[in-house]
C-alpha cells in the first residue's frame, strides 16, 4: 500500500477493490455446480453434462453449470405451458405485485448482484454497481406499472404464450431483465437460456423468484451453449422468441423458426457512429467517446464505434482524446476506480487482437496509451485508430472490444451518408451545439436510438431497438410491450366473400399468353407508368365460372427490380408532410369513390360475387382508404419520461420500401387495406396484387394516376404471388415485408427474409369487412419507433 504522503504527491489512486466475500461465500454454497431452474425447482446439478464458467479477470473457476439439453428445454417448456394457463388469467394488478416483489429483491441484493455480474463477465464494479443493476430494477419497477394498466391500456391484446428468449454475456443480467420484465408484465410465461460464458446472475435471479414466491414455471432458466439456444428456438411450445446476439445467429434464429409462426424480435449487432461536428463541446465529445467506446471493454451492441470528426476539427479531437486515453485505468474489475475491466474471454480478445493487427495491415494507424496493462488475464488498451478508410475491415466489422476506429467528413450530408454506410442501424451519437442541425441528421440517420450530446442512454421507458440488419422489435417502452402481446382473440377468421376456390400461382393453372397478341392487357405499373412485363408474357384472369375475364401481365423477377429501383427514388413521400401525404390520400380515396360502380363491375366478373357483395366490398374499400387518409397526419409519436432533463422522442418513422403481397380475397378491399396503412406513414409501396384476381388493382392504377401520388411511390406488380413474394423477400433494399396470401408459403418468404434480417408479417386472412382488418395495428406494423434522446440544460 502507497504511503498517504506518496499518494498526495503523485495525486494516483490507491486501490479501492470491492469486497466480494458474500459471493464467494455463495458460490461456495453451490460448489456442487449449478442445475436448472425448472418448474420452481433447481435440478440436480450432477444429473447431465456440466461445464466450467470462470472469472475473466483471472482465469479462476467460479462455478460449474449443468449443460442443457433438448430434454431439459422440453421439460422447462412444459411447465412454462402449465404455468400460462393460470398466469395469463391473473389480473394485471396481480402479475404486477409479483413484479415489483422482484425488483425490491434486485435492490435489496443490489451489491451482491454487482460483485457476481462483476466476478462472472468482467466488467467493472463501478459498471454494474451504478448502471446494470439498478436499470435491472427500473426494468421490474417499470413494467410492473405496465402489468398493472396492461388491461386499459392495451384493450384486445393478448399475452402470447410461452416466450423463449436468449441473451449474450456482455449485460447478462440487465439483458434478462429486459426481456423477461416485458414478458411477465404482459401475461407471458418464460424459458430463458443465458449466455454460457455468464449464467450465473441469471441463476442468482432464480433464487429471486423463488423468494418472492413467483408460481412455478412462470420463469424457467436453462443454461447451456448454443445448441441449448437451438433447441429452444426449434420447440415447438414456444410462441415467441426474443434474441439478443451476434447478427449471424440472429439469421440462424430467422431461418430456423421460418414458417413457424413464432413471434421473433431480434437485436444484434451494430457499428454505430458517433458523429461530432466543428461547432462541438470538444470536452464533452471526449467524455461521451469515453462512455460510448470504453464503457463495458466496447463489448455493447450499441458502443459508439465509428467517430466520424469534421476533418477541420479532427487533429485537436484525436489530441484531446489521445490525452484522455493516458488517464484511463485498465484493471481489476473489482477495484472501484477501474475504468475498463477484462475482455469476457480468451476467444473475445483473440478475436479483438486479431481485428486490430488487420487494421494496422490496411493502413490505420494505431494508439494505445502508455498505461499499465494487468500482466495476466483478458485485458486489452483502449485503442485508437486514425486513418481509416470506410472500406476498411475495422470501419465495416463489430470489433465488441475497446477500440475506436476514426474518420473524417467535411459536410452534414458527408456525415449522414458516411454513418448510413453500414448494414447495421443499431444507434448514433451526434454532437453538435446547433440544435437544428443535430436533430435534422438525426431524423436522416437510419438508426434506433439517437443520442444528441451524449451516448448510452438507457431506460425502461424507452424502447431499445436496430433499423436494417440490427434486427427488429423493441425493448422497452410502450413499443416493447407489443413484442409480448398478439392483437384479437387467436382464432381463426372467416373469410370475407364467397370467392369459389383459389389458386395461387396463375403460371401454373392459367393460360399464358404471349403479349404482343392483345392489347387488352392489364399492364403492370411502375415508377408511375404502365409497363409491359419483362416477360413479355400475360395471364389469362378468369372468373369463377371459368370464363375469362381479362389479361394480366405475368411479372417477374426483373419487375420486381425495377419497382424498387422506382421506389428508391421516391424518397420525397417518406419526407413530405403528413398534411402533404394526407391530401393526396383523400383525393385518392375520392377517386376511387366516384368510379366505384366500375370496381363494383370488376369484382362481380371476376369473382362471381352478387351486386350486393360487390358494392360492400367497394364500399369499404373507400371508407378505408378515408380512414387511412385520415390517420396519415396522427400515427403520432410519444416523449417519453425517462430521466430527468431529458427529452426522449419516439418518432414513429417509416421502413422506406415495403413489399406487400395481397390476399385473393376481397381482391381490392384487402389490397387497399394492406397498401393504404402503408403509404399513409410514408412508407414506399411495390405491391404483388391477388394472383387470381389481379384486375381489381390493375384498375386501381388508374386511380393512382390521376391522384397526384408521385411516381414510384405505389408500383403494381401482378403475376404468380409466390414467385414474386420470394424476390421481395430476397431483395436488399426492401426493408419490410407484408404477406397477406394464404396461397404464399410463409416459410418460404421468412428464410428469403433473412438476407437482409427485413421483419416479416404474415398476417394470415383476417375478416376483410371487420374491425381486425383496419386499425393502429396497421399502422404500427408500418412502422419502426425511433427513439431519438436531448439532454438539456447547461
Ligand atoms: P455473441 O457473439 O455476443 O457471443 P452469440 O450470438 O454467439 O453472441 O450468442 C448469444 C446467445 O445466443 C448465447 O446465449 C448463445 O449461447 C446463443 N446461441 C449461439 N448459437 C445459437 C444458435 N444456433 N441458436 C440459438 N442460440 C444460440
Amino acid at each position: 500500500m502507497a504511503h498517504i504522503k506518496d499518494v498526495l504527491n503523485s495525486m494516483d489512486y490507491g486501490p479501492a477493490p470491492e469486497g466480494n466475500e458474500h459471493v464467494v461465500a455463495w458460490l461456495e454454497t453451490h460448489k456442487a455446480g449449478f442445475g436448472h431452474f425448472i418448474d420452481g425447482k433447481f435440478t440436480d446439478p450432477g444429473a447431465g453434462k456440466s461445464f466450467k464458467v470462470t472469472n475473466p479477470a483471472d482465469g479462476k473457476l467460479l462455478a460449474r453449470v449443468a449443460d442443457g439439453s433438448a430434454e431439459d428445454i422440453d421439460r422447462a417448456v412444459s411447465a412454462a405451458t402449465r404455468a400460462f394457463k393460470s398466469w395469463s388469467k391473473l389480473s394485471g394488478h396481480q402479475r404486477g405485485r409479483y413484479l415489483y416483489a422482484i425488483a425490491r429483491n434486485v435492490q435489496k441484493r443490489d451489491r451482491f448482484l454487482a460483485v457476481l455480474e462483476t466476478m462472472d463477465n468482467g466488467k467493472p464494479i463501478r459498471e454494474t454497481r451504478d448502471i446494470d443493476i439498478p436499470l435491472v430494477a427500473r426494468h421490474f419497477y417499470h413494467h410492473a406499472g405496465w402489468a398493472e394498466l396492461l388491461e386499459s391500456e392495451f384493450p384486445g391484446y393478448r399475452p402470447v404464450g410461452v416466450c423463449g428468449q436468449i441473451i449474450p454475456w456482455n449485460f447478462p443480467l440487465l439483458m434478462l431483465a429486459w426481456k423477461i420484465a416485458p414478458a411477465l408484465a404482459a401475461g407471458n410465461t418464460v424459458v430463458l437460456k443465458p449466455a454460457e460464458q455468464t449464467p450465473l446472475t441469471a441463476l442468482a435471479f432464480a433464487e429471486i423468484c423463488r423468494e418472492v414466491g413467483l408460481p412455478a414455471g412462470v420463469i424457467n432458466i436453462v443454461t447451456g451453449e448454443g445448441d441449448t439456444g437451438a433447441a429452444l428456438v426449434a420447440h415447438e411450445g414456444v410462441q415467441k422468441l426474443a434474441f439478443t446476439g451476434s447478427t449471424d445467429v440472429g439469421r440462424i434464429i430467422r431461418t430456423a423458426t421460418a414458417g413457424s409462426g413464432k413471434k421473433l424480435s431480434l437485436e444484434l449487432g451494430g457499428k454505430s457512429p458517433f458523429i461530432v461536428f466543428d461547432d462541438a463541446d470538444l470536452d464533452s465529445a471526449v467524455e461521451g467517446l469515453v462512455d460510448a467506446i470504453w464503457f463495458n471493454q466496447g463489448e455493447v451492441c450499441c458502443a459508439g464505434s465509428r467517430l466520424l470528426v469534421q476533418e477541420g476539427i479532427a487533429e485537436k479531437l484525436y489530441a484531446k482524446l489521445r490525452a484522455r486515453m493516458e488517464t484511463l485505468r485498465v484493471g481489476s474489475p473489482l477495484d472501484k476506480s477501474t475504468d475498463i475491466g477484462a475482455v469476457v474471454s480468451t476467444e473475445q480478445l483473440e478475436r479483438i487482437t486479431s481485428l486490430v493487427e488487420k487494421g494496422r495491415a490496411e493502413g490505420a494507424e494505431v494508439f494505445q496509451p502508455s498505461i499499465a496493462i494487468p500482466g495476466t488475464g483478458t485485458f486489452f488498451a483502449p485503442t485508437l485508430m486514425t486513418g481509416v478508410e470506410p472500406a476498411s475491415t475495422v470501419a465495416v466489422v463489430e470489433i465488441f472490444g475497446p477500440v475506436l476506429v476514426a474518420m473524417t467528413f467535411r459536410t452534414p450530408d458527408e456525415a449522414v451518408a458516411l454513418a448510413n454506410n453500414t448494414r447495421f442501424g443499431l444507434a448514433a451519437s451526434v454532437w453538435s451545439e446547433n440544435i437544428s442541425r443535430s436533430l435534422d441528421v438525426a431524423s436522416r440517420l437510419k438508426a434506433g436510438v439517437i443520442w444528441i450530446n451524449a451516448t448510452n442512454l438507457f431506460d425502461a421507458a424507452a424502447g431499445f431497438g436496430g433499423y436494417r440488419e440490427s434486427g427488429f422489435g423493441r425493448e422497452g417502452g410502450r413499443e416493447g410491450l407489443f413484442e409480448y402481446l398478439v392483437l384479437g382473440d387467436g382464432k381463426p377468421k372467416g373469410k370475407t366473400a364467397a370467392m369459389g376456390a383459389l389458386v395461387a400461382a396463375p403460371s401454373a393453372t392459367a393460360e399464358i399468353v404471349a403479349i404482343d397478341e392483345v392489347d387488352r392487357t392489364a399492364k403492370l405499373f411502375i415508377g408511375g407508368k404502365q409497363a409491359r412485363p419483362d416477360s413479355g408474357y400475360s395471364y389469362a384472369v378468369t372468373s369463377s365460372a371459368g370464363k375469362q375475364v381479362g389479361l394480366a401481365g405475368l411479372g417477374n423477377r426483373k419487375d420486381i427490380r425495377n419497382a424498387v429501383e422506382a421506389a428508391g427514388k421516391a424518397e420525397g413521400w417518406g419526407a413530405a408532410t403528413a398534411h402533404n401525404r394526407a391530401q393526396i390520400l383523400y383525393y385518392l380515396a375520392e377517386n376511387l369513390s366516384s368510379r366505384s360502380e366500375e370496381f363494383e363491375a370488376r369484382l362481380r366478373a371476376m369473382t362471381g360475387a352478387s351486386k350486393r357483395q360487390a358494392a360492400e366490398e367497394v364500399a369499404a374499400a373507400v371508407r378505408r382508404t378515408f380512414f387511412y387518409a385520415g390517420f396519415a397526419d396522427k400515427h403520432d409519436g410519444a416523449v417519453h419520461s425517462t430521466k430527468s432533463r431529458h427529452v426522449t422522442l419516439a418518432m414513429n418513422e417509416p421502413f422506406g420500401i415495403m413489399g406487400v403481397v395481397c390476399p385473393d380475397e376481397a381482391p381490392l378491399l384487402g389490397f387497399v387495406s394492406l397498401v393504404m396503412p402503408a403509404l399513409a406513414t410514408g412508407n414506399r409501396v411495390v405491391a404483388v396484387p391477388s394472383s387470381r384476381y389481379p384486375l381489381a388493382a390493375t384498375d386501381f392504377y388508374q386511380i393512382v394516376d390521376t391522384s397526384d401520388v408521385p411516381d414510384g411511390v405505389l408500383s403494381i406488380v401482378t403475376g404468380n404471388a409466390a414467385e414474386l413474394a420470394k424476390t421481395l423477400a430476397d431483395h436488399d433494399e426492401v426493408a419490410a415485408l407484408w404477406n397477406f396470401n394464404s396461397g404464399v408459403d410463409a416459410a418460404l418468404v421468412d428464410k428469403a427474409s433473412s438476407g437482409n434480417l427485413k421483419p416479416v408479417w404474415n398476417g394470415g386472412s383476417p375478416d376483410w369487412q371487420g374491425g381486425d382488418a383496419q386499425g393502429r395495428e396497421y399502422l404500427r406494423r408500418a412502422t419502426q419507433v425511433k427513439n431519438i434522446w436531448v439532454p438539456y440544460g447547461e
